[in-house]
């Protein structure tokens, strides 16, 4: 099987999020998305994650428990740090058969080679990159020679629509009492009401 993952913080999961898994999912033929909720993500570490495991995970199930092809992977659920090539070497080592594409945005292909043992990445996956922000298609092709040179690794740009939302947009939304309705799932939008999540600041 050809499987997307869909690795973030998600906190939380919004329409840029999903967007990335649909398009990836036609665009490359995959046959399941696996949303992959980080830990405590090394590189965020200084900027504490304020919100637990537990939430964003629920919140990832209330976006996709309609679509048959998204899962929630709990991969990264035990407490402490996980690095991606960790994770991803883990599931080659559970699903051999599988092929493993892994999607993200413009901002993590610039910054990829600040993660932990990066080049172990390439060797164990298809990288999906999409735009994001003012980085442009040139710029993305630029970024996508300089790392298949230096790395050999195999990374092709992923089109979908251009969104302008970030989480921590939606954060700051919620914290100054502005609607976040369509910028994530309805479902969602009533688990942040539930829980009161984002109402103060941590
Ligand atoms: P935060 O503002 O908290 O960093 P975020 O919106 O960037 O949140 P993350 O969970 O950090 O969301 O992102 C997970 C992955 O999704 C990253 O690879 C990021 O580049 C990508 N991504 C998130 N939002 C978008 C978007 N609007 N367009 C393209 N890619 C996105
Ligand atoms: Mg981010």
């Amino acid at each position: 099987m050809k499987i997307g993952i869909m690795g973030g913080t998600f906190d939380p999961i919004h329409i840029g999020h999903l967007l990335l898994g649909e398009f990836a999912y036609e665009q490359f033929k995959l046959d399941e998305i696996w949303f992959l909720p980080n830990g405590t993500p090394p590189h965020k570490e200084t900027e504490s994650i304020g919100t637990d495991f537990k939430h964003r995970a629920a919140m990832v199930q209330a976006a996709i428990y309609d679509t048959p092809y998204f899962k929630l992977s709990l991969q990264e659920s035990k407490e402490g740090v996980h690095y991606t090539y960790q994770t991803l070497y883990e599931f080659k080592e559970r699903y051999p058969h599988h092929e493993f594409y892994f999607i993200l945005g413009a901002d993590s292909l610039f910054s990829i080679e600040t993660w932990m043992h990066f080049k172990e990445i390439f060797p164990s996956c298809i990288i999906l990159a999409a735009m994001r922000d003012d980085k442009d298609i040139t710029d993305m092709e630029h970024q996508i020679n300089y790392l298949t040179t230096r790395y050999d690794a195999d990374i092709r740009v992923l089109r979908a629509p251009l969104l302008e939302i970030s989480s921590t947009a939606i954060r700051k939304r919620i914290l100054n009492n502005q609607t976040v309705r369509y910028m994530v799932p309805n479902s969602v939008v009533q688990y942040i009401d539930n829980h009161k999540l984002y109402y103060e600041e941590t």
